[in-house]
């Protein structure tokens, strides 16, 4: 997907042009995938932008950087005033938010303590990434032949650079066979997540989802899912799924701040049909929290004046 550009990066603690926020080619990230990054929404409200969830998003961050021995060069409250201080400066209502960690430019190799850790954070305005229509409708999804990675792995509970390689394969190998998301599992076989998305299946009016173990990240959208449907008495089980579980369930979804709430309609060509009263309920309840007109979830909206 293209870029959209705008004028400002923020970049180790400075704002800069967009066009000058480079590194250099033996930037050990760029070889090693050695970096931790974040994807945050800012959404447009009746009182100014606000970025969901950006706190949480913050320590995820820190998580994944302590995972891989990298020390945030600041701290969680630094970056979050970075973060609104960018989306100002750059007069953007609403925008997609990626703060990335990496090990930069100095040393080589697989020992990589001594490499200086880069800090920077871009926004751009980024629409749904499976589309509109994906999330008015559904999407139709594929399980993938490449597993997700495990715990004794690159370990899926941090969000680093380099694991999305795996993601990508998965991305690439069910596009090109004419479906819109893939579907990992693990090495037993279990359901884990999309190439970028956590998932739920609903059967019987209970919403069941992966437990961590299986090899998920723990996504902010997921977390706020299940709070939304314990608020609306929708019980919630973390269970390992399998593919059948999904090709049987009466409604199932992707979870993910890109993709935000997507309905899955087919999956490896079974059909599971249009979105369901639980998924729409809610998709409902999560437009009326990110549009900041949510009383029980309000404070998840950080307000960027
Ligand atoms: N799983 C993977 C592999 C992801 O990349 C993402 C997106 N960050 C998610 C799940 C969903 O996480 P979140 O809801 O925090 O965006």
């Amino acid at each position: 997907m293209p870029i959209p550009a705008v004028e400002k990066i923020w970049m180790n603690g400075e704002l800069v042009p967009w066009a000058e926020a480079k590194v250099h080619v033996l930037t050990h990230a760029l070889h090693y995938g050695s970096g931790v990054f974040e994807g945050i929404r800012c959404y447009k409200t009746v009182r100014g932008p606000a970025v969901f969830r950006l706190t949480d998003h913050l320590e995820r961050l820190r998580r994944s950087a302590k995972i891989h021995y990298m020390e945030l060069p600041y701290s969680v409250d630094e970056l979050a005033a970075a973060t609104c201080a960018l989306i100002r400066a750059n007069r953007l209502d609403a925008c997609y938010v990626r703060p990335i960690v990496f090990r930069g430019y100095g040393e080589m190799g697989l020992y990589p303590l001594g490499a200086p850790v880069d800090c920077a954070i871009a926004v751009w305005p980024w629409g749904a990434y499976l589309g509109e229509e994906g999330i008015e409708h559904g999407i139709r999804a594929k399980v993938a032949s490449i597993q997700s990675l495990d715990a004794n792995s690159i370990t899926p509970a941090a969000k680093a650079c380099g694991q999305y390689l795996n993601s990508c394969l998965a991305k690439i190998e069910v596009t090109k066979a004419g479906y819109d998301e893939a579907v990992m599992l693990n090495r037993h076989g279990f359901v884990s997540q999309g190439s970028g998305e956590n998932i739920f299946a609903v059967r019987g009016g209970r919403l069941c989802t992966p437990p961590l173990s299986d090899g998920v990240l723990e996504g902010i959208t997921r977390d706020t899912v299940m709070r939304i449907a314990a608020s609306l008495d929708i019980e919630v089980r973390e269970q390992s799924l399998t593919r059948s579980d999904l090709y049987v369930a009466d409604e199932a979804f992707f979870s993910g701040t890109a993709a935000e709430v997507v309905p899955i309609r087919e999956i490896d060509d079974h059909r599971i049909g249009e979105p369901g009263p639980v998924t729409r309920q809610i998709q409902r309840r999560f437009r009326d929290i990110i549009e900041g007109r949510d009383g029980e979830f309000g404070h998840f909206l950080e307000y960027v004046s």
